[in-house]
């Protein structure tokens, strides 16, 4: 079969993982250490943390640690949608955020200005493309909401842009596209993430002078006195006086993290360099906009620099009991089948077209469905994981969280409700499981009816579970 056939040669490793650029691998701890600082997690909100401590405070002693390399979590994983939410969506901050809104849409669009700033600044070449992001109906019911949406957006002042049916496929030709709506204002856009983690990690070793040690767990920390935290890592035993976890969902020692964050497996492909040819039969070439389909299991897919495509999200992405320790979770098939037969119904232009790579990657979900910061030990550890979906830009804003709770200029963003609110624990398995993939059905029944809520998700919107898009 056609799809099977193009995935054949495909390798299990993210695109954005190139060989020519990824940097040497660091040594793992071997022996005991002291710092000041230690951070946990080698992604965005870690690295993003160690920038900012430095740049606050530059006499600050901080060591990284980071149980595989840099850039090996979700963050060299994703699909590089750089947006400027905080919240996942602005629906999301109109549900639970709603008299915070204009604050955290503030402070969304100041930490996209920094953080483009600080990719200027230390010349980390990202690959940034400021294509804004663009939804697209896929059945004219959804293009109705989705004009809806474009209307309020409009009356609101936004810089949108709509397309119907025939001006949407002369943007990116696809047969099953009905309606597209371009929100073309600000500074979103799309990034090479593997190539943001790997430029930040360069300048924190030999500008600022952070010692990385890869290939080093953290086993467990644990208090020593009132003032201090011993960090007992696979290699040596760190004592240090702060700990950030930026771990992601993966296993934590610390249980209120366990509690916080779910991991959710997404899983992507990507295309062989498309020809002059091929890019012509799409159109997409020139307007190069960063998609996303419009429904609750959408897809998002977009172009590289070396004019690839890459294709993930969508009814692939998955739960796994117990949080799936212990199951080998990148060996997906059916996961990569499943995208790759939704691709060519998306482009049959391209039916010639082969993947060069598949790969997954653990999104952190919360019960909020956005980032939950969080401190333990009198305030010596804190945190900042469940960005969800969107944590690109928003785990830098999480760092800045993580960093000022541990004291490294703390400023009012601290008294937020959206700082100071917990968010509700995940259930305990099998309750957690069930629930997880019972919503997952309702989310595709009700893609399939429409956007129509059936009544299972009508009963989590009414007690404040409900997933908003
Ligand atoms: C497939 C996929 C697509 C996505 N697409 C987008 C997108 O397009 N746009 C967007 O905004 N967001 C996207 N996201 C979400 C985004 O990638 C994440 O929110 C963000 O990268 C989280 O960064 P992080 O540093 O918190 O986590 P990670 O990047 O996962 O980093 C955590 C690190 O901690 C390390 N670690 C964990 N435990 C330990 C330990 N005990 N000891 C040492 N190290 C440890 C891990 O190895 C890992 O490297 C996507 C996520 C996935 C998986």
């Amino acid at each position: 079969m056609q799809h099977i056939e193009a995935l054949k040669d495909a390798k299990a490793c993210p695109v954005w993982h190139d060989p020519e650029v990824m940097p040497e691998g660091l040594p793992s701890l071997a022996s005991d250490e002291k710092c000041e600082l230690l951070i946990v997690g080698g992604g965005f909100t870690g690295l993003w943390a160690a920038m900012q401590v430095k740049e606050r405070e530059p006499d600050t002693d901080i060591i990284l640690v980071e149980q595989t390399f840099v850039g090996n979590g979700a963050s060299g994983r994703c699909g590089g949608f750089l947006s400027s939410t905080l919240a996942h969506s602005e629906t999301n901050v109109g549900y639970r955020f709603s008299d915070e809104a204009d604050r955290l849409w503030e402070l969304g669009t100041q930490n996209m200005k920094e953080l483009l700033e600080t990719l200027e600044r230390y010349n980390i070449d990202a690959r940034y493309e400021k294509t804004g992001t663009m939804s697209v109906a896929l059945n004219p019911q959804y293009s109705q909401s989705l004009r809806s949406e474009y209307e309020l957006a409009k009356a609101a002042g936004d810089d949108v842009v709509w397309f119907d049916k025939n001006a949407v496929r002369e943007q990116v030709n696809s047969p099953t596209f009905f309606a597209g709506l371009w929100y073309r204002g600000g500074q979103d856009g799309i990034i090479d993430p593997a190539r943001l983690c790997w430029g930040l990690k360069e300048v924190l070793l030999n500008h600022f002078g952070v010692r990385i040690y890869e290939g080093t767990r953290l086993l467990g920390v644990k208090p020593i006195g009132k003032e201090a935290m011993q960090a007992n890592c696979e290699g040596g035993v760190i004592r240090c006086d702060k700990v950030l976890m930026a771990t992601n969902a993966f296993t934590s020692s610390i249980g209120k993290i366990r509690r916080s964050v779910i991991p959710i497996w997404d899983y992507q492909i990507a295309t062989e360099p498309l020809s002059e040819a091929q890019l012509k039969k799409i159109g997409w070439g020139s307007s190069r906009h960063a998609l996303s389909d419009y429904q609750n299991m959408f897809h998002y897919f977009r172009m590289t620099k070396d004019n690839r495509i890459t294709y993930g999200g969508g009814a692939a992405v998955c739960y796994y009991y117990n949080n799936g320790i212990g199951i080998n979770l990148d060996d997906a098939p059916a996961h990569y089948e499943q995208l790759a037969q939704e691709f060519f119904e998306t482009f049959p232009q391209l039916s010639d077209v082969k993947f060069s790579n598949k790969w997954g990657g653990i999104i952190a979900t919360s019960t909020r469905f956005c980032m939950v910061p969080g401190v333990a030990y009198d305030g010596r550890v804190a945190w900042s994981v469940g960005y969800t979906g969107h944590g690109v830009a928003a785990s830098r804003f999480g760092a800045r969280i993580g960093v000022e709770l541990l004291g490294y200029g703390p400023s009012d963003i601290l008294d937020m409700k959206f700082v100071t609110e917990k968010a509700l624990p995940w259930a305990p398995e099998p309750l957690r499981w069930l629930g997880v993939r019972f919503t997952q059905h309702a989310l595709v029944k009700a893609d399939k009816n429409n956007g129509k809520r059936g009544l299972w998700l009508r009963f989590l919107d009414w007690i404040g579970l409900g997933f908003a898009c």
